[in-house]
This record gives structure tokens, C-alpha cells and sequence, in this order.
């Protein structure tokens, strides 16, 4: 969706990947086929190209600053070092004054005994790298459950979060351009299951009190780190309407896939535009707006019946050409505007019941 949005502007892309195929591959002009840690193959890639952005955090910190020798890296490597590990992003928000739940790390199975007796259980064990959807995550509700929760942990380093009791998951994604432009889409509602975003709308359903504070967050975030790209931050609100932050992402956010057709710019021009220095685009939505991932799940008795879902004029169908469809993984997503943000959740989640 990147390198559609680059093509549109002009820009040709060069895509590096591990894989072969990939879908930024499908659309870009070249792709280069080679491991993150092949520093002669990032480095030749590098020098062919004039700005560099990612789609994906977890990217060697010694990539990112073979990459930075010769040519313009945005977001800089010292963000994807901080974002790509639970432990330092929390620290990164904690000490910065913005709200998180309280954490500890954990390193040996000690460590998480005392962080149980401070913070207090029910909390959440997570790794401290390479964690999304859920993954490489247990939800410890008694002290009887320590043992197994740490030894799912593999020995890798680790988090203990006490665990939220949320209303509601929303999200912020914004913009902030090489000047310090700044521009957001406002707060968005998600809904999960199994642990993977299912369904997000915009604009949620929150008070005005909390899309202020929210947006506030994500500028100050965005400041502190002087972020240049799309961004987005994932929070939990309570009852009493006070908003934690989950996590950062920095790249363009399966919670934003919905500004693709419902803004005048979408995340992902946004971020072209951001790193190649131009001035950002207008977020305003031109409707409330729905997006329903598609999961590997749904290819469970062979190809979806996409004319079905597509029945609907209303309805977008965004595939994103990945090869194998396995369980939990996202393949595309649907999405729709509507006078409302739930009539759009339910125009999505109609019609990829269709399916
Ligand atoms: P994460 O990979 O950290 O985004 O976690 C995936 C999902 O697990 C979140 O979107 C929440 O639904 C749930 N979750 C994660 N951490 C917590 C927590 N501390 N308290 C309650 N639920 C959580």
C-alpha cells in the first residue's frame, strides 16, 4: 500500500526483502532478495535509493545503520531500537511521563515472583522482542501459574505488565513530516479477537475530553521522539476514561488500513510524503469509516467467495498478494464508509460473514 501510494506520487521503489515475491515486491520496481543481517547486500541497496522508510520494526539495529551510511533513513534506527523492544518502549514512555501500566522486566524466574508482589497479578507476561498479536505473550491470574507463564518465555528476556482492565482498545495514527508537521486521523476504535485487531471504525466512540487527550498524547510522542513518518499509538482506556498506553508501532498500522479509501490522504501517502520532505496531506475523512481484517483462516474450504462480499457497492476489497493463507495470518481486509462508524463496522463484518 506503500509503494502503490509512492507509484501514484511518481517515486519509483526498491523493496529489500528476506522473501521472495513479497507484496511491495508485486508493485515495486525492484526487489532485492536478501537477509537483514547481508550488510554488503544493504549496503549496495542503500546506494541505489534516496530515502529509505520500513513496513515492519524489527529490523537489525547493525541494518539500519549499514543502511544510514549512505542515504536518508526515516524513522532513524535509534526509534526502531527503542519500539522494537517492550522493555525499552516502556521505559522510553515511562520516563518521558506518559502513562503505561505498571511494568517490570524480567530476567530470571526470581524477577518474576517479586515484580507478581509488587505490581500485583492478574498481569500479562510478554517478551520483550519480537512480540505482535499475541504472540509470545501469558496472562498470569495466580501466583500457581508463574512457573509455566516464565518457562513459555524460553529463557528470552521479558516484561510482567499488570494487566488492564480496559472498556475499550483505540488508537491514534499521525503524521509528522521532517519540519515538525504534525497531522492525525483521530482516534480510532479496534476491536480483537483471538488477541489480532478484527475490526477497527473511525472516528470511536469516546468522549471529546478523551479524542483531545488522545491526539494530545500522539503529538507529545511523536515530539519527543522527533519522529518523521506515519506513526501510530495503540491505547487501552479504562472506565473511568483514562488512556494507557499499549504500544508503539512505527510504520503505518492496521488500525489506519481504513484511510486508504475514507481520507483525503491515507496513512501510507502520508508516509510518503513525510520521508521524502514533502508537506502532509489533509487526514479529514470524507465519512465514518470500517475496516474487517481477512485471516488465513477464512481460506479453510479453498478461495472465499470475494463476489459475495463485493455484493455490497458499499464494500472495498483490499488483498494483499501473500502467498500461503495460514491460520491467524492477515491476507486483506474490507472496509466501508457509512453515515456512521457502526453502521460501517457492520457493512464489513456483513459482508465478510459473506464470505
Ligand atoms: P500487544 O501485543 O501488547 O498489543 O497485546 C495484544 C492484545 O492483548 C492487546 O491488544 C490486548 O487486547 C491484550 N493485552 C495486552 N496487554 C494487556 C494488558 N496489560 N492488560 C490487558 N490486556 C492486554
Amino acid at each position: 500500500m506503500f509503494a502503490i501510494e509512492a507509484r501514484k506520487l511518481g517515486y519509483r521503489v526498491h523493496t529489500f526483502s528476506p522473501e521472495s515475491d513479497t507484496p511491495t515486491g508485486q508493485v515495486a520496481d525492484i526487489e532485492t532478495t536478501a537477509s537483514y543481517a547481508d550488510l554488503d547486500a544493504v549496503r549496495t541497496f542503500a546506494r541505489s535509493v534516496d530515502v529509505i522508510t520500513f513496513e515492519f520494526e524489527n529490523v537489525l539495529s547493525a541494518t539500519v545503520e549499514a543502511a544510514a551510511e549512505s542515504t536518508l533513513v526515516h524513522p532513524r534506527g535509534e526509534i526502531l531500537h527503542t519500539t522494537q523492544n517492550r522493555l525499552r518502549e516502556k521505559i522510553f514512555l515511562s520516563t518521558n511521563g506518559f502513562p503505561v501500566t505498571p511494568f517490570r522486566r524480567i530476567k530470571a524466574i526470581d524477577d518474576l515472583f517479586r515484580a507478581a508482589d509488587e505490581i500485583g497479578l492478574p498481569g500479562v507476561l510478554k517478551t520483550a522482542g519480537f512480540g505482535y498479536d499475541g504472540k509470545g505473550q501469558a496472562k498470569i491470574s495466580a501466583r500457581g501459574e508463574i512457573d509455566t507463564a516464565y518457562a513459555a518465555m524460553n529463557g528470552q528476556d521479558a516484561v510482567l505488565e499488570a494487566f488492564v482492565y480496559f472498556e475499550k482498545e483505540v488508537s491514534v495514527v499521525c503524521a509528522r513530516g521532517i519540519d515538525g508537521e504534525f497531522t492525525s486521523y483521530g482516534v480510532i476504535e479496534n476491536r480483537h479477537a483471538n488477541h489480532i485487531l478484527d475490526v477497527s471504525f473511525a472516528p470511536a466512540i469516546v468522549s471529546e475530553q478523551v479524542f483531545n487527550e488522545a491526539t494530545e498524547l500522539a503529538r507529545n510522542i511523536a515530539e519527543t521522539l522527533r519522529y518523521v513518518g506515519t506513526l501510530c499509538i495503540e491505547f487501552f482506556l479504562t472506565k473511568d476514561e483514562k488512556l494507557i498506553v499499549n504500544e508503539l508501532a512505527p510504520r503505518p498500522h492496521n488500525s489506519g488500513h481504513l484511510t486508504f479509501d475514507a481520507c483525503v490522504t491515507s496513512q501510507f501517502e502520508q508516509q510518503v510524503r513525510a520521508v521524502c520532505g514533502l508537506s502532509l496531506g489533509s487526514s479529514e475523512f470524507h465519512r465514518p469509516a470500517a475496516m474487517a481484517n481477512l485471516l488465513g483462516d477464512l481460506w479453510k474450504n479453498g478461495e472465499p467467495d470475494w463476489a459475495a462480499a463485493l455484493r455490497d457497492p458499499n464494500v472495498k476489497l483490499h488483498l494483499y498478494g501473500k502467498a500461503e493463507p495460514k491460520p491467524g495470518r492477515k491476507m486483506g481486509h474490507l472496509t466501508a464508509m457509512a453515515a456512521s462508524a457502526d453502521v460501517a463496522a457492520k457493512t464489513v463484518t456483513d459482508a465478510r460473514n459473506r464470505l
